[in-house]
Parts: structure tokens; C-alpha cells; sequence
């Protein structure tokens, strides 16, 4: 089914996952190389066209990251972006130097040529750039289409042999008209018919998986996060009760929740599947006793979370497959598609082929981004709720307490998060802020209450939106509204006499406290 793609090539730059995004969102399937990939490889995938992403070298210096001369012969249209636009020009015979001026931010870019890259964009038109170095002099054949004020060649092409060069990021939604521009590559000048669809792929993936296990039996850990929970799904309807789900209920779970995963998937819930769920809550609670190192209570909530996995396995004895909820950008992130160095440790399935017997993963979400896995999450009823899961760290509130974690400490800051939810979804706010919880300080203060001295502990209410994922920005609660969750955790959760509002952005904190 993947049939048309368009493959991105990746020279290490930061909005690369966004350029795959935007072209699915046109409804064409996309993905990311790294541009060391074999030229061979790349045209035996037949694309319609070839995106080629920004990057942080400058493309003359020396071992700087390049790509061949053939990659412009294969007859295969190629869109450069920023890094990808300067590359384009220099293997092509322009010149690339450091610019006079960099440019960095919102750019007012004037269009000069009518451009099939440039239909139905306006003449003058906001667009984000981020470069220290310019394209001085095109190479022979192209021809300038844009300009701003401190770069003269914005944008250039050689329309006959579908190449594309422009030094800013359509990508970022701070090109007001970015995604036009995009969609006009994919369409007028690649032709592709747009054919890729979440419907379809849900169907034709629970088919490919039917196939695939016959009558073997799979294993699957089931944290109740979205992608876990989607994958669960998709393998129930695809061979029922030939699947187990594990849930393991480490104590550091919000409030309640590890009920809500078990009405869900538990045997009163509407999926064919096997469900165990492991209280495991005091075993962590008692390898945590004394620990405040947060890099240390990562490690042994993870470690402990394969033991206790392991266990279970071990009871059901040795299974065919194990699903593991896998997205793409997990994959991209592992170094795995781009280029992109950094590496992310998801805890609670990265370390399990190695503690479970089976002969082969599954994982059906392996070539989604999270939009698009809500999307299948809905279009397979599950519940929105969880569907539209705010983001929740494999180490759970585990991270979210300063310093040691205890049983106490857990209710308590259950007890406040449940609060402070509650309010923000009453003031009607839980659909626009991004993500929102309360953690717990380390810090105990003096404070009185009914006439008595207290020593209690001070919670931190986190609230933030974030743009395109790469910086977050403190939300405006209305003051009225943080004061009624001041209120009512101090008087409900006993324990804590102090509530602060974190006004952190970030670079420079994180939004987690550990
Ligand atoms: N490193 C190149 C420059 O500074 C390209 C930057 C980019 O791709 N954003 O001009």
C-alpha cells in the first residue's frame, strides 16, 4: 500500500521529523533517510520526490555532511530546505559562503518569479529562517524566484529537472504559508495522488497481522499510555485471545488509573484479549526507600519493571511475539531512520526482548507519528480519554516527587494532581493547555492551619504549551482558578501546607522536574 512516498534525507536538522509530518498530513506517506543512505537504495524505493532537510554544517567545510551529484539525475524531483537548499547549490556548481547578514527568525520573503512551489502563496510572505550561511551564487541552470532584505536568493529552481532549493523552513508553522508551499511540491510538481489514509492503514495493518501470527500466541506490555494502548488493540482484533497484556502497576501511576486501564482492557471491558494486571506498587516502593538521585530512581524503576515483567512471562511460558508499541519518531530518535544523534530509552519496553522468550516483534505503529496514532486509537473505539492521554514519563510520579519516593508521598501527589485536573477540565481549559500536573517539592515549610503550627511539604502545579515540541511556554491559568486549587489541596490532601505555581519555560528547565 505504501506505493507513493517521498522520502525525506536527513543532514541532521531540527525540524526533520516536522518535514515528514507535513507531507503526511498532505496525505502522502513519508520517510526519513540519513544521508548516508546508499543512492541505490534510495531510487529502489521509487520515490516521487526527494525533501532534503536543514542541517548544522556549513556544506564548504570539510567533512561537512553531502550527498552525490546523481541524487539531482535520477529524474526524481528534490526539494532542498535551508541546509538542504545551500547543498543543492554547491554540489550543482553555485557558491555557498558565510552571509554578510545571518538571518534567524521571522522573515518577510518576497516572491519574484511565479513558481509552481509558489502557487497560491502571496507575494510578500512570512517565513522562519535559521542560517549563518547563504547561497551567494546559484548554480548554472536555476533561477531565482525569492528574495528578502539580506538574502538575495531565498529561493531558486530549475523547474525542467524539478529541482528546488529554498533557504527558509516551510516546515515550521512560523512560515505562515509553509504548508501550501509543501503541498504544492507534492502535488504539482511530484504529481502524488494523496492516497495515504489512516482507515486504510488500520484496516490493511490488522489484516498483515492476522497473517502474520496465525495461530501463534503474543505477549504484550501494556502500560496504559497511548501507544501501548493502541497497538493492544489493534493485535486483540486481529487475533483475540491468542494475546496476553500484561499491565504492571508500579504505585507511581496518577490517581485511579490503574483502574481505568483494567475497566478498559480488564475482562469487563469490550476487548477479546487475556489481561494481567500486577500489583507491584510496594516492591517499588521498597527499592526506592532512601533513594533521591533522580537518574538512580529512573534506573531502578526501569530495571525493576523488567523483573517484574520477566516474572509474568515466565508464567505464561514462551510466547511467538511481543508487541511493543513503537513510534516512528522512537525509531528516528534511536538513530535508527535519521541522523539525529540523540537517543531515547524508553524504560519500560526498551530492555524486554532481551528478558522474553519469543521469535519476533510486532510492531504494527512502528511508521506512525502521534497524531496519526490517535487517529487509528479512534477510528478502533478506544475511549478518548485515553486516546488523548496527556504525555506521562515511563518513571511516573516516581519523577515528579523531588527526592525520595514513598507511598505517602505517591497519595499525596495523586491527591493534588487529581485536584488541580479537575479544576482546570471545570474552568474548561483541559483541551487548550498543552500539558498540566502537579509534582512534589522536596521542600517542607512552617505553616498554620486551625491555629496549629505545621511542617508539611509544598506541591508545584506545572502547567505549559508547547509549539512544534521544541520549546514550552508557561500557560496563563486565570488567577481565580489557581487560587480554588490552592484552596482545595491544602485543605483536602493532608500533608501539604503550600502551593506554587511554576512559571518556568522551557529551555532553560525541562518540563518534568527530574
Ligand atoms: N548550517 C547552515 C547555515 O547555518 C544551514 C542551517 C539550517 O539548515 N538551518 O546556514
Amino acid at each position: 500500500m505504501n506505493k507513493e512516498k517521498i522520502v525525506v534525507i536527513d543532514f541532521g536538522g531540527q525540524y526533520n521529523q516536522l518535514v515528514a509530518r507535513r507531507v503526511r498530513e498532505c496525505h502522502v506517506y513519508c520517510e526519513i533517510y540519513s544521508y548516508k543512505t546508499d543512492l541505490a537504495q534510495i531510487r529502489a524505493m521509487n520515490p516521487k520526490g526527494i525533501i532534503l532537510t536543514g542541517g548544522p554544517d556549513s556544506c564548504y567545510a570539510k567533512g561537512a555532511a553531502s550527498c552525490k551529484k546523481e541524487l539531482f539525475e535520477m529524474g526524481i524531483p528534490v526539494l532542498g530546505l535551508c541546509y538542504g537548499a545551500q547543498l543543492m547549490m554547491h554540489v550543482l556548481g553555485g557558491c555557498v559562503c558565510k552571509a554578510p547578514v545571518r538571518e534567524y527568525g521571522k522573515i518577510e520573503v518576497t516572491v519574484d518569479k511565479t513558481s509552481s512551489l509558489f502557487s497560491n502563496v502571496s507575494e510578500k510572505t512570512i517565513c522562519w529562517m535559521s542560517h549563518n550561511d547563504y547561497i551567494e551564487e546559484k548554480a548554472p541552470g536555476f533561477r531565482v524566484t525569492a528574495h528578502t532584505m539580506d538574502c538575495p536568493i531565498a529561493a531558486a529552481e530549475w523547474k525542467e529537472k524539478g529541482l528546488f532549493a529554498i533557504q527558509f523552513h516551510p516546515e515550521v508553522l512560523h512560515t505562515q504559508e509553509g504548508f501550501q508551499m509543501l503541498h504544492n511540491f507534492v502535488y504539482q510538481v511530484c504529481g502524488c495522488l494523496g492516497e495515504w489514509k489512516m482507515d486504510a492503514f488500520t484496516e490493511t495493518s490488522i489484516k498483515a497481522i492476522r497473517e502474520k501470527v496465525g495461530s501463534g500466541k503474543v505477549l504484550c506490555a501494556l502500560s496504559g499510555g497511548v501507544d501501548s494502548s493502541v497497538a493492544a488493540v489493534m493485535l486483540s482484533k486481529a487475533v483475540g485471545g491468542q494475546l496476553t497484556c500484561v499491565f504492571v502497576d508500579h504505585g507511581l501511576l496518577r490517581k485511579n488509573e490503574g483502574d481505568e486501564v483494567e475497566a478498559v482492557f480488564g475482562p469487563s471491558g469490550p476487548y477479546d484479549l487475556n489481561f494481567v494486571r500486577v500489583n507491584a506498587q510496594e516492591r517499588f516502593y521498597s527499592r526506592l526507600k532512601g533513594v533521591e538521585e533522580p537518574e538512580e530512581k529512573r534506573k531502578i524503576i526501569g530495571e525493576e519493571f523488567i523483573r517484574v515483567f520477566e516474572e509474568e512471562a515466565k508464567k505464561i511460558g514462551a510466547v511467538d511475539f511481543l508487541v511493543q508499541g513503537t513510534i516512528y519518531p522512537d525509531v528516528v530518535e534511536s538513530g535508527l531512520g535519521g541522523e539525529s544523534a540523540v537517543i531515547k530509552s524508553h524504560h519500560n519496553v526498551g530492555g524486554l526482548p532481551d528478558y522474553v522468550d519469543f521469535k519476533e516483534i510486532i510492531e504494527p505503529l512502528r511508521d506512525l507519528f502521534k497524531d496519526e496514532v490517535r487517529q487509528v486509537g479512534l477510528e478502533l473505539g478506544i475511549p478518548e480519554k485515553l486516546v488523548f492521554r496527556q504525555p506521562f514519563p515511563g518513571p511516573g510520579l516516581g519523577i515528579r516527587i523531588v527526592g525520595e519516593v514513598t507511598g505517602e508521598k505517591v497519595a499525596m501527589v495523586q491527591e493534588a494532581d487529581a485536584i488541580y485536573r479537575e479544576e482546570i477540565a471545570k474552568a474548561g481549559l483541559d483541551k487548550t493547555i498543552g500539558q498540566y500536573f502537579a509534582a512534589l517539592t522536596n521542600m517542607r515549610s512552617v505553616g498554620v492551619m486551625g491555629d496549629e503550627r505545621t511542617y508539611d511539604y509544598a506541591v508545584a502545579l506545572r502547567a505549559v504549551n508547547t509549539v512544534d515540541f521544541m520549546t514550552a511556554e508557561v500557560a496563563e491559568i486565570p488567577f481565580a482558578v489557581l487560587a480554588r486549587v490552592m484552596n482545595r489541596v491544602i485543605n483536602e490532601v493532608k500533608g501539604i501546607n503550600r502551593v506554587f505555581y511554576d512559571l518556568t519555560s522551557k529551555p532553560p528547565g525541562t518540563i518534568e522536574f527530574e
